[in-house]
């Protein structure tokens, strides 16, 4: 059995991130989980192994984001039914707590998996998303970062010396470099639309050590634009960065049909970005690859993009 799950992904999710509840009209509501998690409920998903996120710990959490900080968005539990207001477009309902804590729990499961050896690669399907929360801060629909909160964790827990997120979300991961950008041992690579929300990511902002690899793409940018950047720019640098371990901040938001932003990715292109990025990881990784969901606001282009996603993972 032992052998058999070696081969696998692990899907790593919990039906506490569908309470987080950002109201009606919200883009990032839990209908983006339910169709990505309905979607990998056909049948040639069967083989990947199912995990129930764990909470993530205060310990876990702050090796990226200050205590005070972590226990102030956890002290935010408001009334069933209502909302608070965090900024102008990231709001906690009563589930958003829990929510936040089996997401970067989820990241973290991800990491102990392809660490421990029972899973080749994970992929975290969860919300709230990540890579827009500072160390201090939430914004963009993020409270805790959760890509960081697992590189931290594979640095701490198993002791890796250069561990890289990559990020093909449409919108620039802010927190992800925010916490990266002074740490040599960390890569962030990221492409995405240039100017965008929310305004950084431009090619000059390089980290510590060029540890940090921006390619902004113009709105209206199509798949061979993208592939160009990441064949460019971004995945000879992390050719050269040559990871321990590769996390992914997989936005789908890129897609033509997403009401959020202007490039215009095909499906196919998310697949071909899967299967570069499980090149460099068996070059470098020893395979070990984790996927954490983060934007995508089309439902339908969600669910296709990340299926796309999910099965290149299990044949790559
Ligand atoms: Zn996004």
């Amino acid at each position: 059995m032992r052998e058999d799950r070696a081969l696998t992904v692990a899907l790593i999710t919990h039906p506490a991130c569908l309470e987080h509840d950002t109201g009606p009209w919200h883009p990032e509501c839990a209908d983006r989980l339910r169709y990505v998690l309905r979607a990998l409920e056909a049948e040639e998903f069967l083989p990947l192994v199912r995990e129930a996120a764990p909470l993530a710990t205060i310990e876990q959490l702050t090796r990226v984001h200050p205590e005070d900080y972590v226990r102030a968005i956890l002290a935010i539990v408001p009334e069933p039914g209502e909302t608070v207001a965090i900024d102008a477009d990231t709001l906690m309902s009563h589930g958003s707590a829990e929510a936040a804590l089996r997401a970067a729990g989820a990241a973290v499961h991800g990491v102990d998996a392809v660490m421990e050896g029972w899973a080749r690669r994970a992929f975290a399907a969860v919300r709230p998303p990540g890579h827009h929360a500072e160390r201090n801060r939430a914004m963009g629909f993020c409270f805790f970062s959760n890509a960081a909160v697992a590189a931290r964790h594979a640095q701490v827990r198993w002791g890796l010396t250069r561990v890289a997120v990559v990020d093909f979300d449409v919108h620039h991961g802010n927190g992800t470099q925010d916490i990266f950008y002074h740490d040599a041992a960390l890569f962030y690579g990221s492409s995405h639309q240039f100017p965008c929300y929310p305004g950084t990511g431009r090619a000059v902002e390089q980290g510590v050590a060029e540890n940090v690899v921006n390619a902004p793409l113009p709105p209206g940018a199509t798949g061979a634009a993208f592939r160009a950047a990441w064949s460019d720019t971004i995945l000879p640098a992390l050719d050269r960065f040559a990871p321990e371990l590769l996390i992914v901040s997989a936005g789908f938001d890129a897609h033509k049909a997403d009401p959020l932003a202007q490039l215009r990715l095909e499906t196919a292109d998310f697949g071909w970005i899967t299967e570069r990025l499980i090149e460099i990881a068996a070059r470098h990784s020893r395979g070990r690859l984790v996927s954490v969901l983060e934007g995508g606001y089309d439902l339908d282009a969600l669910a296709a993009s990340a299926t796309l996603h999910v099965r290149t993972l299990l044949q790559g």
